[in-house]
């Protein structure tokens, strides 16, 4: 299937902003079904079942967060939160609610676009495991916990290769701290961002061209990280 056929359910109540989000799409060549509210939401998402949905989270009867649970309740199919709230626990209540990204209103359109076509692009790839990744010039094998930049060996520390794995397996979304922490570490060091943000920045040093301008470990300010693979 190719990217032409993807169907996107755009909720949202704002008249202007959803013409805006269908000549968008459309001129991608996506197909879009619209619902303005959280009710005609959950109806077109049974029966269109839907690629994707870009989600507002203030609609007129109820809360776009309401729309999120009752659809992940079924189904794994992407959802982007297209939102004013600018709030970080207002960001993570939607990331716990189910949704795999958020973009902020007012949006760029090609930064939305972006996030579209990376969230089909995931959905599409599914959860299926990459043993064999490549960060920049670096091929690692996290089967073989083996890293090599080019001839040369990269030492990665077992807790390194265990905060890439934990990246990799959440296919490029973005992960908490806590739950990175929760994952690489065991429940016990649950409180200790600090002790992931020093391993982070190992990791870029030894990965990144620019660690300070990381391409693949991507921090979300007040999130967590996520890695971006082309
Ligand atoms: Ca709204």
């Amino acid at each position: 299937m190719t990217e032409a056929m993807h169907q996107i359910l755009v909720v949202e109540d704002d008249d202007g902003i959803r013409n805006v989000l269908r000549v968008l799409l459309t001129a991608e060549n996506y197909r879009v079904v619209e619902a303005t509210t959280a009710h005609r939401a959950d109806i077109e998402a049974r029966s269109h079942k839907p690629d994707l949905l870009l989600v507002d989270l203030g609609l007129p009867d109820g809360d776009g967060l309401g729309v999120i649970e009752r659809v992940r309740a079924w189904s794994p199919v992407p959802i982007v939160v297209l939102s004013a709230r600018t709030r970080e626990v207002e960001k993570i209540a939607a990331l716990d609610a189910g949704a795999d990204d958020y973009v902020t209103k007012p949006f760029s359109a090609p930064e939305l676009l972006a996030r579209v076509r990376a969230s089909l692009r995931r959905s599409v790839r599914g959860t299926e495991r990459l043993a064999m990744l490549r960060i920049g010039v670096t091929d690692i094998d996290l089967e073989q916990r083996r890293a090599k930049d080019g001839d040369r060996d990269v030492h990665l520390t077992p807790l390194e290769y265990r905060v890439l794995e934990s990246l990799v397996r959440h296919g490029g979304k973005i992960v908490r701290s806590q739950q990175l922490l929760r994952e690489a570490w065991g429940p016990d060091r649950s409180g200790d961002t600090r002790t992931l943000r020093v391993c982070m920045k190992n990791l870029r040093d030894k990965l990144e061209r620019d660690p300070r301008r990381p391409e693949f470990l991507v921090t979300e300010t007040g999130l967590g990280y996520r890695l971006l693979l082309p």
